[in-house]
C-alpha cells in the first residue's frame, strides 16, 4: 500500500491581487514541508504535506518530485495519476502546461512536455527502441460528456472496464507519438480544440476538465501489450460557482461541474472513511474514470494549486482541507500482469538507483 503523494503549489501574487491588496499572503513558510495559513475570521492552522512548492519553486522542482517516479513507474508496468486541484487562476495549467504549452522558454515548460521528454528520453536510452511505443489519447469532460479532444466528432464517449485494461475510455483516439516535437504539435491541437478557448472572457475553459492519457506499450507489432499508463489532469476550477446572475448554460455548467468535483470529494471521503465497499465512482464521469487512480492499481499524486493573496484564502482553505483529506488514501499499486510479463520484459529498470540520479540531476 502506499499513500497518494500530496503537493501544494502557491503561485507568485499577480499584479492584480497586489493591486488590490498589496502583498498580504495567506501562509507563513515553516519548511519545504509544512506553512502556518493565515485566514484573518479563523485561527491560524498549520499544515503539512509530501511537499510545498512556495513562489520561488521552479517547474522542474515540480516535475521532479512528483512526475519523476511516475513516469519512471510507467515504464515499469505501473500506471500513474498526475491531478492538479484548485480554483480558477491558481496554476492548475500552468504547472501542467506551462506559459504555453508550444511557446515558452525551456524553464518554464509544464509537467506534460517534461513527462514526454523523459518519457523519449529513457525509451531512446533502450537498446530495442523498437520495441517500445507511446500513445497519446486526449479528452474534455465538460457538462458530464467526455469530448474526444483529438476527434471532435466523437463528443460523448463510453467508459467501460475490462480485465486486461482496467477502467478506459471506449474509442477515444489513441495516435502514436514518435517523438517530443510531434508529441507536442498533437497536444497543442488538442488543447485548442477544448470547448471554450481559454482566452474567452468568461472562463468557461476552468469549467471542463481535461485529461491527457499517455500509454506506454512495448512487444512487437502482434504482440503489443500497455506496459503502464500516465493519466495528467488538468481539473476544472474548484470555486463555488456563485448562484445569483448565472443562468441558461452557465447555471447548467455551474451544477454539473459542482457535481463532478463534489462526486470527488465524496469518493475521497468514502476511501478515507473506512468503506471501501460503497464509493461512488459511478456518481460522475471524472471519479468514473480516475476510479484505478484513487482507489486501485496506480501510483497517484494531487498537485493543490492555490493563491498566495490573503484576499483568496477562503478559496485556499477548502483547497488545503480537500489535500489533507487526499493524503488519507491509500491505493495499492501493482507491477505488469502475470500474463503480460510473459510476453515481453521490460528491457528498461527505472528503479535502478542510477537511472533515477541521473534523471533529477
Ligand atoms: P488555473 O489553470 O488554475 O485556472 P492558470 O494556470 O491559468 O490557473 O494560472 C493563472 C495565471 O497565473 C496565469 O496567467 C499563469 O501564467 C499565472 N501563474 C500560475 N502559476 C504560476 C507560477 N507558478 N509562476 C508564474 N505565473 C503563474
Ligand atoms: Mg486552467
Amino acid at each position: 500500500m502506499s499513500n497518494v503523494t500530496v503537493c501544494v503549489r502557491f503561485r507568485p501574487l499577480s499584479q492584480k491581487e497586489r493591486k488590490a491588496n498589496g502583498d498580504r499572503v495567506c501562509f507563513k513558510r515553516l519548511d519545504s514541508e509544512s506553512f502556518v495559513f493565515k485566514d484573518e475570521r479563523e485561527d491560524d492552522v498549520i499544515f503539512s504535506f509530501d511537499k510545498v512548492f512556495y513562489e520561488d519553486a521552479e517547474q522542474s522542482d515540480v516535475y521532479n518530485f512528483i512526475a519523476v517516479p511516475i513516469v519512471a513507474d510507467a515504464i515499469n508496468g505501473i500506471n500513474g495519476t498526475v491531478i492538479t486541484y484548485g480554483q480558477t487562476g491558481a496554476g492548475k495549467t500552468y504547472s501542467m502546461e506551462g506559459p504555453s504549452i508550444l511557446h515558452c522558454n525551456k524553464q518554464k515548460t509544464g509537467l506534460l512536455q517534461r513527462v514526454v521528454d523523459e518519457l523519449f528520453q529513457c525509451l531512446q536510452s533502450s537498446e530495442s527502441l523498437d520495441m517500445w511505443s507511446v500513445k497519446l489519447s486526449m479528452v474534455e469532460i465538460y457538462l458530464e460528456k467526455v469530448r474526444d479532444l483529438l476527434d471532435l466528432s466523437k463528443d460523448n464517449l463510453q467508459i467501460k472496464e475490462s480485465k486486461t485494461q482496467g477502467i478506459y475510455i471506449s474509442g477515444a483516439t489513441e495516435i502514436s507519438i514518435m517523438n517530443n516535437s510531434d508529441a507536442l504539435e498533437r497536444l497543442s491541437e488538442g488543447i485548442a480544440n477544448r470547448a471554450v478557448g481559454e482566452t474567452q472572457m468568461n472562463l468557461a475553459s476552468s469549467r471542463s476538465h481535461c485529461l491527457y492519457i499517455f500509454s506506454v506499450q512495448h512487444g512487437s507489432t502482434d504482440e503489443r501489450v500497455t506496459a503502464g499508463k500516465i493519466i495528467l489532469v488538468d481539473l476544472a476550477g474548484s470555486e463555488k460557482v456563485e448562484k445569483t446572475g448565472a443562468e441558461g448554460r452557465v447555471l447548467d455548467e455551474a451544477k454539473t461541474i459542482n457535481k463532478s468535483l463534489s462526486a470527488l470529494g465524496n469518493v475521497i471521503n468514502a476511501l478515507t472513511t473506512g468503506k471501501p465497499n460503497h464509493v461512488p465512482y459511478r456518481d460522475s464521469k471524472l471519479t468514473r474514470i480516475l476510479q484505478d487512480a484513487l482507489g486501485g492499481n496506480s501510483r497517484s499524486a494531487l498537485l493543490c494549486c492555490c493563491s498566495p493573496s490573503a484576499s483568496n484564502a477562503p478559496e485556499s482553505l477548502s483547497t488545503l482541507r480537500f489535500g489533507t483529506r487526499t493524503k488519507l488514501i491509500k491505493t495499492a499499486p501493482k507491477s505488469i500482469p502475470a500474463e503480460v510479463d510473459s510476453v515481453k520484459k521490460p528491457i528498461l529498470d527505472p528503479h535502478d538507483q542510477n537511472y533515477l540520479r541521473d534523471r533529477i540531476l
